[in-house]
């Protein structure tokens, strides 16, 4: 075993199914009374009510605005409800828009929050915070932000539909994926990383054929968790910088630019973190990590070009060069003309080769 440093972080889960009874537990171990619930339109008339309901006399207030990359001014319309019902703690439910809500206003308040995800996002373990402003999107890492509590109910997860579940479970690996070659890799967060794509990875193809599959939800739940970690615990790269490029310069949509660019990003670092790249492959029963990535987005009906995604392939060289103008480390030096063909791989949706 080599020499490693590993930071844990603190959080508590509870997972399962109709966890969601147990809210109001979670919030009274917190030492919390009065909590403000968070959710998204889609939940506005179901899960939303039912966590309220579960609250009871605890809830002090119902919001479900939170919207897609975290927009400031949602945020501030929502802090100003949650500091006029003089709330004690958040309680998100809802995909990875709706717990960044709830991370942002705990930025603003340090307010204590129990995030209830429904998508495999993975924010909820995480100590990072991404907001948008005019357009910009900034992102922060800190401890104030991690939620103190999450509770996974596969219930919520059921009706999630196979296109959403798809592109938020490669997302999910995409996170794992690029744990297993970080700077800062360790053999925890390693072991997680595997764990969390096996998970995903196995239980997609189940879940695309029955949306209803009790333990395939529970297995992609638990991948979801399980990268989420890996998220917070380890830098990421090549494929999370170019995403952030795409999805904040060109507004790409989030989960599905995912898809799209993981099988690439892994062909583009094939050499240099090979041994990382060959435990994915190992876990897909695949030749190579990139074509493993890329038959299983392809196989569950992934958007796999980024053409198919509304980018204009005239937005390519400025795209290559956004991204390597401050680029993330990399385990492969950036290189502006590799980068710029392996976007034109991306754009029309090619098999990578490695
Ligand atoms: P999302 O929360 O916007 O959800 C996508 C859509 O799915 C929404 O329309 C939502 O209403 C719907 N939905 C959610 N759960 C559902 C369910 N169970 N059934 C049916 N519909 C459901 O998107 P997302 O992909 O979960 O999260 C993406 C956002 O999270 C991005 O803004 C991204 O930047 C952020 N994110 C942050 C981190 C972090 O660590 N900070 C990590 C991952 C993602």
């Amino acid at each position: 075993m080599e020499a490693f440093d590993y930071s844990p972080l603190a959080g508590r889960v509870v997972f399962g199914s109709g966890t969601i009874a147990r809210l109001a537990d979670e919030v009274a171990a917190l030492g919390c009374s009065q909590a403000f619930v968070l959710s998204d339109p889609h939940h506005a008339a179901g899960a939303a009510l039912r966590a309220r309901d579960v609250l009871g006399n605890r809830a002090v207030g119902l919001s479900t605005q939170a919207a897609m990359h975290t927009p400031v001014e949602v945020t501030e319309n929502v802090l100003r409800e949650v500091l006029r019902a003089q709330a004690d703690c958040l309680v998100s439910l809802g995909g990875g828009s709706t717990i960044g809500l709830g991370k942002a206003l705990a930025l603003r308040t340090d307010l204590p929050q129990v995030a209830i995800p429904t998508t495999y996002a993975g924010s909820e373990a995480t100590p990072i915070l991404g907001q948008t402003e005019h357009g910009r999107k900034t992102t922060i890492r800190t401890t104030k932000v991690l939620p103190e509590s999450i509770i996974y109910d596969v219930d919520l997860t059921l009706g999630l539909p196979a296109r959403l579940s798809v592109v938020s479970g490669l997302n999910a690996i995409a996170h794992a994926v690029e744990a297993l070659y970080a700077k800062d890799a360790n053999p925890v967060t390693s072991m997680l990383a595997e764990r969390g794509i096996a998970a995903i990875a196995h239980a997609l193809p189940r879940i695309v054929r029955d949306g209803r599959d009790v333990s395939a939800r529970s297995d992609a739940l638990f991948g979801a968790w399980a990268s989420g970690n890996c998220l917070g615990t380890v830098g990421m790269s090549l494929h999370h910088k170019l995403c952030h490029v795409l999805g904040g310069s060109f507004d790409l949509p989030h989960a599905e630019t995912h898809a799209v660019i993981l099988s690439h990003a892994a062909a583009y670092n094939a050499a240099a973190a090979a041994d990382a790249l060959e435990r994915v492959a190992r876990v897909l029963g695949a030749d190579s990590a990139a074509g493993g990535l890329f038959d299983l987005a392809s196989e569950l009906g992934a958007p796999t070009a980024l053409r198919d995604l509304g980018l204009d392939e005239s937005k390519l060289d400025e795209a290559a060069r956004i991204a390597v103008a401050t680029p993330y480390w990399n385990p492969r030096p950036i290189d502006e003309v590799a980068i710029r063909l392996l976007l034109d791989d991306a754009f029309h949706g090619r098999r990578p080769q490695h």
